[in-house]
């Protein structure tokens, strides 16, 4: 049975109604990303860009280079922003120590505490994309104009650098409950979502995702009824990146949500539309 989910992995994945549900991949790198080519990824749904450069600040050159590599590989490619901050560090950026670093300086929130950083790495991703419908994704939105001022950051570095970018597509990350409660303004300003379900779930529950004794209950019927709401209010398409896509366990149940979209790990990806098959 094994080999043969492994051998259909480059097959599309059709429910028995005959609904197609598109596979995408989260990879962190040009390795993982060729290792999701290799296990029947049909994009990358999520390109964790924070470990692309684990050791030291990369110069942009090196960023091109890294981020062209992994759009040549693939047609669709999410590539979210650095999301620092909680359970994610880097050596070289520093995040004065917080009491609750879940609720503090994290993802998006970087671009007031390190424009530059964000400068150039949204720059980097610009020129390797050529103009090719990249999808840029920003972590942590949590109101409109957060969303709005990370745009309008990109659109600047765009204007200024004579970077063409019409084919760009700018969207963001699902995971701050406040967002549930502005989706209808959300829809006017994003190309699409992706729900991040291990943060979602984290700040839903009020329960921390790395916690030591305390664990969130993944099949939770709130957390469904949330994607729920999600996929009905959204104008704009929507997908699922966080660890419950990549769950064969609850797959039925996602789909029931009517999500089309899921970005797992790699190793899921062949499971995974083994069981969509069977839904
Ligand atoms: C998430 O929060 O669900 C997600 C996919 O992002 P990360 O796990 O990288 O925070
Ligand atoms: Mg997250």
């Amino acid at each position: 049975l094994h080999s043969e989910i492994h051998q259909n992995r480059f097959n599309p994945a059709i429910t028995q109604k005959g609904e197609k549900i598109n596979i995408f991949a989260n990879v962190s790198d040009l390795d993982s990303a060729k290792e999701a080519k290799e296990e029947g990824a049909e994009g990358i749904g999520l390109l964790r860009s924070e470990f692309l450069f684990k050791e030291h600040k990369p110069i942009i050159r090196d960023q091109i280079r890294a981020y062209r590599a992994i759009f040549d590989l693939f047609e669709d490619v999410t590539v979210r922003t650095l999301d620092v901050g909680g359970d994610k560090a880097l050596p070289y950026i520093d995040i004065p120590k917080e009491q609750n670093p879940f609720l503090g300086i994290r993802g998006i929130r970087l671009l007031k505490t390190d424009p530059k950083l964000l400068e150039e790495q949204l720059e980097a991703i610009l020129i390797a994309a050529d103009n090719r419908p990249v999808k840029v994704m920003f972590p942590m939105i949590s109101t409109p104009e957060e969303f709005k001022e990370a745009k309008d950051f990109a659109l600047n570095i765009a204007r200024e650098k004579d970077i063409p970018i019409d084919n760009v597509r700018f969207g963001m990350m699902i995971e701050v409950p406040s967002v549930l409660f502005a989706l209808q303004e959300f829809n006017t300003l994003v190309d699409f979502y992706s729900i991040g379900t291990n943060d979602l779930a984290q700040y839903l529950f009020a329960i921390e995702r790395t916690h030591p004794t305390l664990k969130i209950d993944p099949h939770s019927p709130i957390l469904f009824n949330v994607i729920e709401r999600i996929v009905k209010e959204a104008t704009k398409p929507v997908s699922i990146c966080g660890e419950l896509a990549g769950d064969t366990r609850v797959i039925p149940q996602l789909l029931k949500t009517g999500v089309q979209t899921l970005s797992v790990s790699s190793k899921r990806i062949g499971q995974i539309k083994d069981k969509v098959r069977n839904v």
